[in-house]
């Protein structure tokens, strides 16, 4: 039964008593106590039911969870997913990432946004809002704001909108670059706000549809592969979803649905029928692990099609509306063709001993080495469509002949 008809049908046992006898009732409608809601808290970390815990209730309650359930529910759970509890991102967490890794990653997609702004005529003088979705340690996004610092933006012309689920990782980000912030009212669209040392605006989102429509540069750097994802497998009978059950020993195991879900009906068709091309993987102090295994505890990560990404994003030629795609590329490529080793070079040669000398070869040499980051790492740009003339005169920087790329 769907909720309307569940009110439709409460409405009609209540209407009658209040219509008919409003003053024999009157005295029934007495206030029931509630909690305080000023005294009200979210549960501290550690003594909340653990995750395996409200999954399998889930379970219990409902059937079989989603791929795409069970990952929001690791990743976003308000105390116990993952990235809630703890940092996760560096050495000493479970992961660690380009811009965490060398400053020239930041300020390399820093030069490449200029450069690409500049052929819309647009540049220091003129408003851009940056925006970033997944911020993590704020580290690329200090990079960047150095970058433009030093290419004549001034702190008035910028506003920095960050889309950040977390609030472990918000209160990161905003010491590393704010020098005061603020949480705001529940009906504001951000839900903190903040001003870095020179004097630039930061707001945090949790929904991207509330970041105002204006001249903005989006950067997602390793944000994709956190998205809820589903999976399907093709079997004989058709398109099937593959779910997660509990088993005989209380343990999650996956499973193929017996029939086909609504997420099939709804996701699978053209052009994006590719199917099961998406894996789940999960990373935990940099091994992979069971992902069904210890939810919270690791990372999840889905391994992006971005072939898929490329046919969402450029669906509808045409429309006003859509995106011309450049890329993937790999990292190695993409940092070869935006000519990060003479800006490396730079660096080096600026270097104060030569232990920071090594120590930056080695950083270029980790993002580059095909067997580290250099080929797993992939680069692509979306720009708005009226941009397609000035393209084909000038091709995306880091990126082949813009025509080869989208056909
Ligand atoms: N871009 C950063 C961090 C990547 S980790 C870097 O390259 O170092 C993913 C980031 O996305 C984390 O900050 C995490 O808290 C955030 N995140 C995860 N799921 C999210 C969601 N659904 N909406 C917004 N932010 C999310």
């Amino acid at each position: 039964m769907n909720t309307r008809s569940l009110f439709r049908i409460c409405n009609k046992l209540i209407r009658p008593s209040i219509a008919c006898t409003p003053c024999r009732h009157a005295g029934t409608y007495k206030t029931v106590k509630r909690p305080d809601p000023s005294t009200l808290k979210m549960p501290a970390p550690g003594t909340a039911p653990k995750l395996m815990e409200i999954i399998k209730e889930k379970i219990r309650l409902k059937g079989p969870l989603s791929v795409a359930e069970y990952m929001h529910i690791v990743i976003t759970n308000p105390t116990e997913g993952y990235y809630m509890k703890k940092e996760t991102i560096g050495e000493s967490g479970d992961f660690i990432t380009s811009p965490e890794i060398s400053q020239l990653f930041g300020e390399i997609v820093a030069i490449w946004f200029y450069a690409e702004t500049q052929k819309m005529g647009m540049g220091p003088g003129k408003p851009l809002q940056i925006v970033e979705l997944g911020p993590g340690k704020g580290t690329l996004m200090s990079d960047v704001l150095r970058v433009l610092h030093r290419l004549g933006y001034k702190p008035n012309d910028l506003s920095l909108h960050l889309v950040e689920i977390s609030d472990t990782m918000q209160t990161v980000q905003a010491h590393r670059l704010c020098a005061s912030h603020k949480g705001c009212e529940v009906d504001s669209p951000h839900y903190c706000e903040g001003e870095t040392t020179s004097g630039i605006k930061v707001y945090w989102y949790y929904d991207l549809k509330k970041i105002p429509c204006n001249f903005s540069w989006y950067i997602a750097h390793e944000f994709f592969d956190v998205l809820p994802i589903h999976k399907f497998e093709k079997t004989e009978e058709g398109w099937r979803e593959l779910l997660i059950d509990i088993d005989e020993n209380e343990k999650l195991y996956y499973r193929i649905s017996a029939k086909e879900t609504n997420n099939v009906t709804n996701l699978i068709r053209p052009p994006l029928d590719g199917g099961d091309r998406t894996e789940l993987e999960a990373f935990h102090k940099h091994k992979v692990v069971n992902p069904l295994e210890n939810p919270g505890a690791s990372d999840l990560t889905a391994d992006v099609d971005f072939s898929q990404l490329r046919v969402a994003a450029s669906m509808t030629p045409g429309d006003e509306n859509y995106a011309l795609v450049v890329g993937p590329v790999t990292q190695k490529e993409f940092l070869r063709r935006t000519q990060a080793e003479a800006r490396l070079k730079v660096l080096i040669d600026h270097a104060k001993s030569d232990e920071q000398k090594e120590t930056l070869k080695a950083a270029y040499e980790m993002l580059i080495d095909p067997e580290k980051m250099g080929e797993r790492f992939k680069f692509m740009a979306f720009y708005p469509s009226a941009m397609a003339a000035i393209l084909e005169k000038y091709p995306p920087i880091g990126f082949s002949n813009l025509e080869k790329e989208t056909k």
